[in-house]
C-alpha cells in the first residue's frame, strides 16, 4: 500500500494486472485506495501474487485445518491439494488441535496461494485456555505467524464490550469462534478487547511483514433472525473506524461479513459495508439464506454468495456440505469450492468481468458441436462432467456422437435444431442463388 501510494507498481501490482486482464496502473490505483489488496506476506516464498478488491474477478476462499478431534497434517495437505485443484485463491488454515506452528509451516510451504490465519485460536490454547490470555502472548503469536508468512489474518479488532449487551436479544447469540473467546476474555476480566485496545501495536507487526488484516466479524449472525441486527452492525461501524486507521499506517484491510442473511435483506448488508468501510474489500461467509438444509449448505449459502459478490463482495468463504454437523473432508472440500466457483463466476458474468462471459460462450459452442472433450476441459470440474457423461453412454464409439441419453437421437433437441438451421441456410443460400430447392 505504500508503493501504491508513492505511485510506484510493484512485481506483486504487475502480476495481478496480468491475471486479471487489467492495467498495472489500475492495480495501483485501487491499492492505495484501500478498494483492493494483494495479501502476500514478504516471507511467502512461492505465491503466486493474487488481488482481491470488488472491482477485480470474484475470489474464493477454502478453509482448511485441523480440529481437536479429526484429521492429521498429510490430510490437511490433501485438502490443500484439493482446494487448489478446484480453485480456490486463498486458503485459511483454521487449525485448532495438534502442532499448530508445524501445521501451518507446512500448510505455507505447499500453498501458491495465499494463506490467512486467525491467531486467536493459537493463542487461546498457547496460554492453557482463553482466561489466562496476555496481550503480551497475543502479539507474540500474530508476530511469529507474521514471520512464518501467513498473508492475511482474521483478527476481531471491532468487537467491543460496548456491542455484548445487544447479543442477549438474539436467538443463537455469538457464533464466530474468534468472537465468542474474546466476548468470554472480556467479561471475565471486566476488560476491552486487546485487539482493538493494541490496534496500534498490530498494525506495525502487519506493516513489517505486510500481512493483510481481515477484520473480523465477530458478531456476525448465525442465524436468520439475528440478521442485520444492533449488533452486527455496531460491529461493522467499528471496523470502518478501524480499516482507517489501518490504512492510515498502509496497512491493507478486508472486512469480514455475514453469516445467515435473508436473501432479501444480502445487497443492502454488502451496500451498508461499501459505505461504511469506504468500499474495503468485502470477504464474506456465505451467507446462508435458509437455517434448514444441514448437509447442503453450501448450496443454502452459494445463493447467498452469488447476490453478496454481485452485489459487491470481493471475496467469499466457502461453506462445505458439512457445515454445522462436522469437519469438512476433502470431498466436502471439492463440494463446497465447486458450489463457490459457480457463485463467483456467476457474479464476475453479471457485473462484466473483462473475459467471464467468454468461458460461457466456449462452452455453449461446443455444446452446439456436440465436441464432448472441449466441453469435459472447459467444465468447472472436468472429471465429474465426463464421468457423468460416461456413465450412461459407456460405448467408445458413443461417446463422440451428436446426442446424450437425457433425450436420445431422436429427441435431442440440439441435434434437431442443428438439422432445422442447416436445412434455413440451404434455403437462404439457394434463394441468394436464385436456384429453388426442390
Ligand atoms: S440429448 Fe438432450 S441433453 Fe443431450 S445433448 Fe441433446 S439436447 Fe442436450
Amino acid at each position: 500500500m505504500s508503493y501504491a501510494r508513492q505511485g510506484i507498481i510493484t512485481e506483486q501490482m504487475r502480476a495481478v494486472a496480468a491475471s486479471e486482464s487489467l492495467e498495472g496502473e489500475f492495480i495501483r490505483a485501487e491499492v492505495a485506495a484501500g478498494r483492493a489488496v494483494i495479501p502476500a506476506n514478504t516471507r511467502h516464498r512461492n505465491l503466486t501474487p493474487l488481488g482481491i478488491g470488488t472491482n477485480l474477478r470474484c475470489k474464493v476462499n477454502a478453509n482448511i485445518g485441523k480440529s481437536e478431534l479429526t484429521s492429521d497434517l498429510d490430510e490437511e495437505l490433501r485438502k490443500l491439494t484439493t482446494a487448489v485443484k478446484y480453485g480456490a485463491d486463498t486458503v485459511m488454515d483454521l487449525s485448532t488441535g495438534g502442532d499448530l506452528d508445524s501445521i501451518r509451516e507446512a500448510i505455507i510451504a505447499a500453498s501458491k496461494v495465499p494463506v490467512g490465519t486467525v491467531p486467536i485460536y493459537q493463542a487461546a490454547k498457547a496460554g492453557g485456555g482463553i482466561a489466562n490470555l496476555t496481550i503480551e502472548l497475543l502479539l507474540e503469536i500474530i508476530e511469529k505467524q507474521a514471520q512464518q508468512g501467513v498473508d492475511y489474518m482474521t483478527l476481531h479488532c471491532g468487537l467491543l464490550r460496548e456491542h455484548l449487551p445487544l447479543v442477549d436479544r438474539r436467538l443463537v447469540g455469538i457464533v464466530s469462534r474468534g468472537g465468542s473467546l474474546l466476548a468470554h476474555w472480556m467479561l471475565d476480566r471486566g476488560a476491552e478487547n486487546p485487539l482493538y485496545t493494541h490496534f496500534d501495536d498490530i498494525l506495525r507487526i502487519c506493516r513489517r511483514y505486510d500481512v493483510t488484516i481481515s477484520l473480523g466479524d465477530g458478531l456476525r449472525p448465525g442465524c436468520l433472525a439475528d440478521a442485520s441486527d444492533a449488533a452486527q452492525f455496531g460491529e461493522l461501524e467499528a471496523l470502518g473506524q478501524l480499516a482507517r486507521r489501518a490504512w492510515a499506517q498502509d496497512v491493507q484491510v478486508m472486512i469480514e461479513g455475514p453469516g445467515h442473511i435473508p436473501f432479501n435483506e444480502i445487497e443492502m448488508n454488502v451496500r451498508k459495508e461499501r459505505e461504511i468501510c469506504q468500499d474495503a474489500p468485502f470477504y464474506v461467509l456465505g451467507p446462508v439464506v435458509t437455517d434448514v438444509a444441514p448437509g447442503y449448505d453450501h448450496i443454502t449459502s452459494a445463493i447467498g454468495a452469488t447476490m453478496a459478490a454481485f452485489a459487491g463482495a470481493a471475496m467469499l468463504c466457502y461453506v462445505t456440505p458439512k457445515e454445522h454437523l462436522g469437519l469438512p473432508n476433502a470431498d466436502d472440500v471439492k463440494a463446497g469450492l465447486v458450489a463457490y466457483r459457480i457463485a463467483a463466476h456467476a457474479a464476475d458474468v453479471a457485473r462484466g468481468r473483462p473475459g467471464a462471459r467468454d468461458w460461457d460462450d466456449a462452452m455453449s459452442r461446443a455444446r452446439v458441436d456436440f465436441d464432448w472433450e472441449k466441453q469435459f476441459e472447459l467444465a468447472m470440474d472436468p472429471e465429474t462432467a465426463r464421468a457423468m457423461h460416461d456413465e450412461s453412454m459407456p460405448q467408445e464409439n458413443y461417446r463422440r456422437s451428436d446426442f446424450c441419453s437425457m433425450c436420445g437421437p431422436e429427441f435431442c433437441s440440439m441435434r434437431l435444431s442443428r438439422g432445422a438451421r442447416g436445412k434455413l441456410k440451404e434455403e437462404a443460400d439457394a434463394d441468394r442463388l436464385g436456384c429453388p430447392l426442390p
